[in-house]
């Protein structure tokens, strides 16, 4: 694939300038938490791309893990993430975020969420994996939308803090090797270059590649495309999370039915009515979201259907319309009432658990460039993300670094200056490319090749045809946002279908056909993506 260093071409000259203490890449939670930590005394610009509400963290349901209830300990919390990470997770790293959950969560309802009561105690919930009630959540299924209300507003009246919304990161700068901050793209203004002392990327993650996916339109990985093209360390990019019940109906844009749902009872049930978790797995509907997920590919292809079921109708009306009311206004606008009706439900793309490598600190292996949340991998997750354990990681990592980047920017000296960088960047190809067409061909291409069930002949053909759309379509300069995340998505999609042919186990999320088992002699570790992927044996695709 051609390594341009940028998507387009620039130069300080004939592009505007502006400089901050600190820039923040994304107003997710991760990015927003970070901001928060910057005392007054330094600047902060927050960068998103669409308008603030528009992250994952906003369309968050089930809610934040955390050890609040006496019968639960740190331990148990600590052995549950573990477990579920199939054993990459980084013990020291798990430690670390489960002991600083419950302090977390007081910080939010401190900056005005209102988690949901029980007799006047925070009310918690279980979800698949955990061992123990340890999720808080708001507004019943929609604790991300409160959670965020809170963030945002008490972001909003951080005087050091400015936020720009619909601005888009093209580019990090780097110059000998460190972040220099970033190429943005303004409506009214173009392309503007933002000098920050230090740089959070907070961008969140990739959902987008799939076409079948729970993730707003803003997850195309464009902070992992950026960070690799300025020569940053991902790794594990072939531990993508599926959701295992995401709603099944024409027109219903792929709507998540929360894990929740199962945590509080329901029941999934095939094309004829039968309960077959319970032969899949001894915690049945409560085994993690790999278990349930790979079960539910095997139960269509075994029923020949296109969806299986959640049946809620056992667990009381009134109950139900009360803890989940979200869930219930969205299916009932297409004629299903969860009270009594079964919900048709598939697996769908969900969480990256892969992302730009980082240090306790939230550091990367670039020089004043940090990143939390998920767009980076911390070693929390492993190989598969417990629920309820993202939101928590971007809380923490995100205060991490804006601890972090607020000390090494305090340090530095107020003569930054600009600097002489230009993009050489010649595009090789012009006329129009139809970007939407070759987006949705990739997105299918994903679900069918790099699915919850891989095989080394489809990650071959995919392969060939991502690395054939990249040699044009990373070759044209684009001047608006739907070529660049089409340029990003095709770069994760690489990395990712390279990860998966490469690991040739089973482990988390990462489901090989051909090699069905766990295999720790060989593959006990994270898989680190090389700087330059070499070119893979390009043919016409065809379109889909
Ligand atoms: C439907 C759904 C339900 C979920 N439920 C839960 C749950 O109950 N509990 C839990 O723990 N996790 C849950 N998750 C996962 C969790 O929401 C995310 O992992 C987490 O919110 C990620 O936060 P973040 O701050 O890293 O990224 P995000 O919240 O996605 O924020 C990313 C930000 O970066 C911006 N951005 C992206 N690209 C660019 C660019 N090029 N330029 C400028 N800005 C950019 C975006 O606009 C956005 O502001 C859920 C996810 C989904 C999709």
């Amino acid at each position: 694939m051609p390594s341009h260093r940028y998507l387009v071409q620039f130069s300080p000259k004939h592009t505007p300038h502006l400089f901050t203490d600190i820039l923040v890449i994304g107003a997710g939670i991760a990015g927003l938490r970070a901001a928060l930590e910057v005392p007054a005394g330094l600047d902060v610009l927050v960068v998103t791309k669409d308008n603030i509400q528009q992250s994952n963290s906003s369309y968050a349901q089930g809610g934040i893990a955390g050890v609040l209830s006496a019968e639960d300990r740190f331990e148990n919390h600590i052995e549950d993430t573990l477990t579920a990470g199939a054993g990459l997770c980084d013990r020291e790293i798990v430690d670390l975020v489960v002991r600083e959950a419950p302090a977390q969560i007081n910080d939010l309802i401190q900056w005005g969420t209102h988690f949901d009561l029980e007799d006047g105690q925070l009310a918690l919930t279980r979800e698949g994996g955990h061992s123990h009630r340890r999720i808080v959540h708001a507004l019943g299924d929609a604790t991300g939308h409160e959670v965020m209300r809170a963030i945002i507003a008490r972001a909003r009246q951080a005087p050091h803090v400015t936020i720009w919304d619909n601005t888009f990161t093209v580019d990090l700068l780097t110059h000998e090797g460190a972040c220099v901050g970033a190429l943005v793209d303004r409506p009214g203004q173009g392309k503007l270059l933002i000098w920050a002392k230090q740089t959070i990327l907070a961008s969140g993650g990739a959902g987008m590649v799939y076409r079948e996916t729970t993730n707003p339109p803003v997850a195309t990985g464009d902070g992992m495309a950026a960070a690799y093209r300025a020569g940053a360390e991902l790794r594990d990019m072939e531990f993508m999370q599926f959701h295992p019940t995401v709603l099944y109906v024409a027109g219903s844009g792929r709507f998540l039915i929360s894990e929740a749902v199962r945590g509080e009872g329901a029941y999934l049930r095939d094309k004829n009515g039968v309960r077959f978790m319970l032969a899949e797995d001894p915690r049945a509907e409560l085994a993690p979201r790999d278990v349930v997920a790979q079960a539910i590919v095997r139960c269509m292809e075994r029923t020949r259907h296109p969806n299986v079921y959640l049946d809620l109708s056992h667990l009381g009306a009134e109950r139900v319309r009360q803890r989940f009311p979200g869930i219930e206004k969205v299916c009932r606008g297409f004629g299903l009432d969860i009270t009594h009706d079964l919900i048709p439900v598939r697996p769908g793309a969900h969480y990256m658990i892969g992302g730009i490598t980082v240090d306790p600190r939230g550091r990367t292996s670039v020089p004043n460039l940090w990143a939390a949340g998920e767009v980076s991998s911390s070693g929390l997750h492993g190989a598969n993300r417990l629920a309820s354990n993202s939101l928590l990681e971007g809380l923490v990592f995100g205060t991490a670094c804006g601890r972090g980047a607020a000390e090494a920017a305090a340090g530095l000296p107020d003569t930054f200056t600009a600097l002489p960088l230009h993009s050489q960047f010649q595009p090789e190809t012009s006329g129009n490319l139809d970007v939407a067409d070759i987006t949705n061909s990739l997105r299918s291409l994903m679900v069918r090749q790099m699915g919850i069930v891989r095989e080394r002949a489809g990650l071959a053909e995919a392969e060939a045809d991502v690395a054939f759309w990249c040699g044009y379509v990373l070759a044209h300069e684009f001047e608006t946002r739907p070529g660049w995340e089409l340029q990003n998505l095709l770069t994760i999609a690489r990395l990712m279908i390279w990860a998966a042919l490469q690991r040739e186990e089973s482990r988390g999320v990462h489901f090989r056909g051909d090699f069905p088992k766990r295999d720790d002699a060989h593959w006990l570790r994270h898989l680190t993506c090389p700087p330059c992927l070499p070119e893979a044996p390009g043919r016409p695709a065809t379109p889909q």
